[in-house]
C-alpha cells in the first residue's frame, strides 16, 4: 500500500541511529527502573515515544530559519506567523507561546472563571491540568460510535451538560489525542455550534493536529481541500491555541489565535499575562527564526500530497502489525495503538500490560514507546485508579522522520515478542510517583527472556 504511495520528499541531511547491542539494552532497562522515560536517547534505536517536537523540517524551513527576524518588537517573522495563521485558519489575532502548554495556561487564566464548566470532547492532559488550575471543572462528551470520526462529541450528553452545569466554554480538541488520535467531523462541529450559539456558550479549538484532523474530513467529502476544511473547522470557533510541536511541523513553539479582539477587558488581560510570562506580544517565547519555521511549516502540513503520505504511514505500519496478529485501535492520525490488553489477556490491567509490552519491545529491538493505559490514567485524589478507555501502547510516530523501512523492522519486533508473548511478566512499582506517574514511577523487574533479539 505504502508503495503505491511513496513520500513526497526525500532526504537531505540524514541523523545517525543509534544501535545499542542486546546487553546494552538489557543494562539500560534495569538502571532506568523499568521506566522508559529514563533511558538516554544515545540508547535507542527507534523512538516512537511521542510525535511532539520530533519532526523532521524541510529545506523551506531550514532556509526561512537563517532570514529570521530577531528583532525585540515588530519581527517581520512574527508578521509572516500572522499571515500565515490569518491565510491558513481565518484568525486575525495571533499570540506566538514557546509551546502549547504556555497557551494553555495563558488563554485559561485570562478567559477562564472559577467553578464554571468546560466541555470538551476530550481534552488533553495538559488542557486539562490548566483548567483545574483556574478552579474549573472539566466535562467530556466523546461519542465513539462512528468508526471514522471517533472524536466526535455526543451531541445530546454535550445539550445535558449545557442545561444542568453552568459551561462557559466548549473545546473541540482536533484530532482527540486520547481517542486514539481519531478526527472530528464538520458536521459534527456545525451541530456543536448550533447548539453553542443557542447557549451563548464559546468555542474553542485545540488546533495541534487540525491538518490531520482536516485531512480525514476532506477525504470523506467535506470540503473542497484539506485546506478548505481547516478554514471551516476555524470558522466554527471563537479562537483556539495551537501545540506547534506537532502539525507546525517545527520542534519547539506554540500559539493563541482569537477571531477578533470585541472582548477587549479579556483581551487585555491575555495581553498583560503572555507579556508577564512568554515575552513581548511580537515573539511570546519564540525566536524570530522559530516564527519563520512555524509560518512555513504550517503550509506544509495542510498540502494533500504531505498528508496523504502521513495518513498512509500510519495505516501502513496498522496493517503490517495487524498482519502479525497484533490487534490495533482504528488508525488515526498520528500513531498506531495497540490493544495490549487483548494481546496480553495474562495479564490484568493492574498488571500494566502495556508497559510490559513497551519494554519488550524495547528488549528486542531498541524501539521505545509509551503506555497509554493504567499506568497513565493514575489515581484520583481518593488514591483510586482512574479508569481509562483500554490498556493501550501507543506507537507514536515522528513526522517525515522514519520509512517504511523502520515500520518492517518494528512489525519483525512484534513478530519475535509473539512467539514469547504468553510469559511477558506483570510489573509491581518499586516507587510509586505521585503524579504523572507514568513519568516517574519504577518497577521491582522484568525478567523475559525473548527468543530473538534485533539489531539495525
Ligand atoms: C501536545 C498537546 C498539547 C500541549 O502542548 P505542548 O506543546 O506539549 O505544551 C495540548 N493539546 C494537545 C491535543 C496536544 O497534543
Amino acid at each position: 500500500m505504502i508503495f503505491d504511495n511513496p513520500s513526497p520528499w526525500k532526504i537531505k541531511a540524514i541523523e545517525p541511529i543509534p544501535n545499542p547491542s542486546p546487553e546494552e539494552r538489557l543494562k539500560a532497562l534495569s538502571a532506568s527502573g523499568y521506566n522508559l522515560f529514563n533511558v538516554s536517547s544515545s540508547l535507542v534505536t527507534i523512538d516512537l515515544l511521542t510525535d511532539s517536537g520530533t519532526g523532521a523540517m524541510s529545506q523551506g524551513q531550514w532556509s526561512a530559519i537563517l532570514s529570521g527576524d530577531e528583532s525585540y518588537a515588530g519581527s517581520q517573522s512574527f508578521y509572516s506567523l500572522k499571515k500565515s495563521v490569518k491565510d491558513l485558519f481565518g484568525y486575525k489575532v495571533v499570540i506566538p507561546t514557546h509551546q502549547g502548554r504556555a497557551a494553555e495556561d495563558i488563554l485559561f487564566s485570562a478567559f477562564g472563571n472559577k467553578g464554571k464548566g468546560v466541555v470538551s470532547n476530550h481534552l488533553f492532559d495538559t488542557t486539562t491540568a490548566h483548567a483545574l488550575e483556574v478552579g474549573m471543572k472539566v466535562f467530556s462528551c466523546l461519542d465513539k460510535k462512528d468508526k471514522v470520526f471517533g472524536g466526535n462529541f455526543d451531541l445530546a450528553l454535550l445539550e445535558k451538560y449545557l442545561k444542568e452545569e453552568e459551561v462557559e466554554l466548549i473545546v473541540a480538541t482536533v484530532t482527540c489525542n486520547s481517542a486514539g488520535g481519531l478526527p472530528v467531523s464538520l458536521k459534527n462541529l456545525r451541530a456543536v455550534k448550533k447548539i453553542a450559539d443557542s447557549h451563548s456558550v464559546k468555542i474553542w479549538i485545540d488546533m495541534a493536529r487540525i491538518a490531520e484532523n482536516s485531512y480525514f474530513q476532506y477525504l470523506n467529502g467535506e470540503g473542497k481541500s484539506p485546506k478548505a476544511c481547516a478554514l471551516e473547522t476555524c470558522s466554527l470557533s471563537d479562537g483556539g491555541w495551537m501545540s506547534s510541536k506537532k502539525d507546525g511541523l517545527v520542534n519547539i513553539g506554540g500559539f493563541i489565535a482569537l477571531k477578533d479582539k470585541k472582548n477587549k477587558e479579556k483581551y487585555e488581560r491575555l495581553v498583560e499575562l503572555e507579556i508577564l510570562k512568554e515575552g513581548f506580544i511580537t515573539y511570546g517565547g519564540l525566536a524570530g527564526r522559530d516564527m519563520n519555521a512555524l509560518s512555513v511549516g504550517l503550509g506544509e502540513a495542510l498540502d494533500e500530497r504531505y498528508l496523504k503520505h502521513r495518513i498512509n504511514e500510519i495505516k501502513f505500519l496498522h496493517t503490517q502489525l495487524e498482519e502479525v496478529g497484533v490487534p490495533c485501535v482504528d488508525p488515526g492520525g498520528h500513531a498506531v495503538y495497540i490493544d495490549a490488553g487483548k494481546w496480553l489477556p495474562h495479564l490484568k490491567s493492574e498488571d500494566f500490560p502495556a508497559q510490559s509490552l513497551a519494554l519488550a519491545l524495547y528488549l528486542v529491538g531498541g524501539i521505545r514507546t509509551s503506555e497509554i493505559g493504567s499506568l497513565c490514567a493514575g489515581r484520583d485524589n481518593d488514591g483510586k485508579q482512574i479508569s481509562c478507555p483500554g490498556e493501550y501502547l501507543r506507537l507514536a510516530i515522528p513526522r517525515r522522520t522514519y520509512t517504511s523501512d523502520h515500520f518492517m523492522y518494528i512489525k519483525r519486533a512484534f513478530e519475535i515478542i509473539s512467539k514469547n508473548k504468553d510469559s511477558l511478566p506483570k510489573l509491581k512499582f518499586q516507587k510509586e510517583a505521585k503524579k504523572l506517574r507514568h513519568f516517574q514511577s519504577i518497577f521491582e523487574d522484568f525478567s523475559w527472556t525473548p527468543s530473538k533479539y534485533l539489531n539495525l
